[in-house]
């Protein structure tokens, strides 16, 4: 491997890291025993891109870049009550992959493959081996289409990114062509876990498609690096304004220095925080978890001390599909100096 391959992200594709013993030789240990590795990846597969493996801090069990991508046993052996669909996102689809919960947006998964499955990801019931890689786009496009109300189309995953530059440019296209759909936003984790795939051709893309905006995932400072940077540049450059949609992950963002680093660090690079989600009760993620009052707590803190740009609403996607519900109204109320 030289320099030219480790910046061609479609060297990073096919490098991937996807194997037990893969991972046990880069890490020089194995990450887990053998067998509870099997067990862990029979039900929640993994994938690692080399470029964000190489963000690992080598010897550092508890580092914020391994827990997001080496599968734990914890996954299948510790449970607070999970559910593998919380926010019961399979009873607002119109059509397959489509899920229209607020009346003037709604939300499109275009496919379920993520060139990085997290470990934290409220869908990763989706990953399962057998599910439709898939739904059929063409009934996406009709039900928006149909239903006037819809003003914003995201455009999510799985990662969107993913998606042959075909057949993403003509499916937003077809979107833009709605007349009542007025703005269009991608979700991808792309520009954290394998920026270099953020090239002038797909920002060209993307940029045809504008008013578009894009939301991402940055849960760490050790996440912002020059080429993550340089991802999120390419797409401020082109008039696409960039957010980030964290989650609130325990051990990786919990406490107030590493928050408040990730959120001036985002700053920097142009990136507007916009929500910090409290971790959603999803099988498999559970360890992940963080006390809502803890996050509260350090939010309140932040919030008095740091630039109103820097700061993201901190949310909670209310189970039963009850839909977001802000967090910081809370703590006002719960506040004594206000009350
Ligand atoms: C979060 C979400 C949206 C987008 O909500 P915003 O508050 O506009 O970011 C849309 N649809 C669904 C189903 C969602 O969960
Ligand atoms: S990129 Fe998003 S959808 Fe894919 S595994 Fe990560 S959190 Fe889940």
């Amino acid at each position: 491997m030289d320099d030219a391959d480790w910046k061609d992200w479609r060297w990073q594709v096919r490098n991937r890291i996807r194997s037990g013993r893969q991972l046990a030789e880069l890490l020089k240990e194995a990450p887990i025993a053998a067998g509870s590795l099997r067990a862990v990846i029979r039900t929640y597969p993994f994938s690692i891109t080399p470029y964000y493996f190489s963000l690992i801090r080598e010897g550092d069990p508890d580092d914020p870049i391994r827990f997001q991508c080496v599968p734990d046993p914890r996954e299948v052996s510790f449970s607070l009550g999970g559910v593998d669909d919380p926010l019961e996102e399979s009873r607002d689809m119109p059509v397959p992959g489509l899920i229209h919960r607020y009346a003037d947006r709604c939300l499109i998964m275009a496919t379920s493959k993520c060139m990085m499955y997290c470990r934290h990801c409220n869908r990763k019931r989706r990953w399962k081996a057998g599910a439709a890689d898939r739904a059929p786009l063409r009934a996406m496009i009709d039900y928006v289409a149909a239903t006037p109300g819809i003003r914003e189309v995201i455009v999510s995953g799985g990662d969107p990114l993913t998606l042959p530059e075909k057949v993403l440019d003509e499916f937003l296209g077809a979107l833009r062509a709605i007349p009542h759909v007025e703005v269009l936003r991608i979700g991808s984790r792309i520009p954290v876990v394998l920026p270099m795939r953020i090239t002038v051709p797909l920002v060209r893309i993307l940029r045809k498609h504008r008013p578009l905006w894009f939301n991402t995932q940055f849960n760490s400072p050790r996440e912002i690096t020059p080429e993550s940077a340089e991802a999120c540049e390419r797409l401020v450059d082109a008039g696409i304004p960039v957010s980030n949609q964290s989650v609130l992950l325990k051990g990786i963002n919990d406490d107030y220095e590493t928050m408040r680093r990730l959120l001036y660090g985002l700053q920097r690079i142009s990136v507007r925080p916009y929500y910090l989600f409290q971790c959603d009760p999803v099988r498999g993620a559970d360890h992940f978890r963080v006390d809502f009052w803890k996050g509260m707590e350090m939010m309140e803190r932040i919030s008095r001390q740091t630039s109103g740009l820097c700061l993201p609403r901190y949310v909670i996607d209310v189970p039963g599909g009850k839909g977001k519900m802000s967090l910081q109204t809370f703590s006002l109320l719960a506040d004594s100096d206000i009350s």
